[in-house]
């Protein structure tokens, strides 16, 4: 797991009709503001001016508001009107946590026993063709992660979206990363379009979570995710790494329901055996080796482990966690 930003910024995304025009970028400078601030009833101010039309947040908003009309269940449907939508939809992590808290109990699956199915329908619905199945936007929601190579959920897969004029039988032009909702849209609809919801995945990490309640089973988002909450360890033998062990300083779930150990171990120990075997000629006792530790800068680091030192850039390359987490536990060695 590994951390994504979820500033004000990379809460907005739009279409990009008039995105260079002065005014545009003071609009949208303003909306980002809005967001820093949490001042959301500014953005039912701005939700009527002529740029409006071009931000995701504002579509969403007014399709969900007919979506909402549509509920046949009057507890559900008052519980929808009562909450703040721009909060909903571009609140950061944190908010949409306590959202989940305030709402449970109505808008959750857990709770509901009857009408669920509809209200579930009409916001897969809206999701289905707001984003997922809305070609121009989803792009523009992808650019948001543009920095992002690697499945934050594994940091194994490559979630690249690829985008082509021409494509060699049928029309599959462009291919993208799944979209994937951290706390479930089948057990929480409500937050089926909000962006601190939302990740580029690859679809196997999509596939295996699912439908697991992840605000009951204690997960952590990549969006809440620190330093330190977890660490791979290694059990090191003579030129080998033995086994490859997932602590989590948070009892986090995360390991267990993504079955990340059991696929560091049995997939990806060969790569850092690789390593150890063909650069690092590592023994416990082998002095020379820990020296070389001593002095290994960021370059040093990039030639032996083949990956990136510093944690800002964990999402550009995959096992760039677990190779770091080997370092930092063969450098300790050294002053034992
Ligand atoms: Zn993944």
């Amino acid at each position: 797991m590994i951390s994504v930003d979820n500033s004000a910024e990379k809460r907005v995304f739009h279409l990009i009709e008039k995105e260079n025009e002065p005014n545009f970028i003071k609009f949208k400078n303003e909306i980002i503001e809005s967001i820093k601030n949490k001042n959301y009833s500014n953005l039912g101010t701005l939700k009527d001016d002529e740029y409006a039309k071009q931000f995701s947040v504002f579509i969403f908003y007014e399709k969900i508001q007919i979506g909402i009309s549509k509920i046949t269940n009057s507890i559900i449907k008052t519980q929808l009107e009562s909450l703040d939508w721009f909060k909903v939809l571009v609140g950061s992590f944190e908010e949409i946590k306590e959202l989940i808290r305030d709402n449970e109990y109505i808008l959750s699956r857990r709770y509901i026993v009857t009408d669920f199915e509809e209200y579930k329908d009409i916001f897969e619905d809206l999701y289905e063709k707001q984003l997922s199945g809305n070609k121009k936007l989803k792009k523009q929601f992808f650019n948001l992660f543009e920095n992002i190579n690697v499945c934050p959920y594994c940091n194994r897969n490559f979630v690249n979206p690829i985008y082509k004029e021409n494509s060699v039988g049928g029309d599959n032009k462009n291919q993208s990363p799944d979209i994937e909702h951290f706390f479930p849209k089948s057990i929480y609809p409500f937050l089926s379009l909000s962006i601190s919801n939302l990740l580029p995945s690859c679809a196997f990490c999509n596939k295996i979570k699912s439908d697991v309640d992840t605000f009951r089973e204690n997960c952590l988002s990549p969006y809440e995710i620190k330093n330190g909450d977890f660490r791979f360890d290694f059990t090191l033998d003579l030129n080998q790494v033995k086994k490859v062990k997932l602590i989590s300083n948070t009892n986090c779930k995360n390991s267990k329901i993504l079955h990340l150990e059991s696929l560091y171990n049995t997939v990806h120990s060969k790569y850092i055996n690789d390593i150890f075997e063909n650069d690092l000629k590592y023994t416990p006792k082998n002095k020379d080796f820990l020296d070389k530790f001593k002095i290994l800068t960021e370059e040093d680091y990039k030639k032996v482990f083949r990956n990136y030192y510093k944690e800002e850039d964990f999402n550009k390359q995959p096992l760039s966690k677990m190779t770091k987490d080997l370092y930092n536990q063969i450098s300790n060695l050294k002053s034992k």
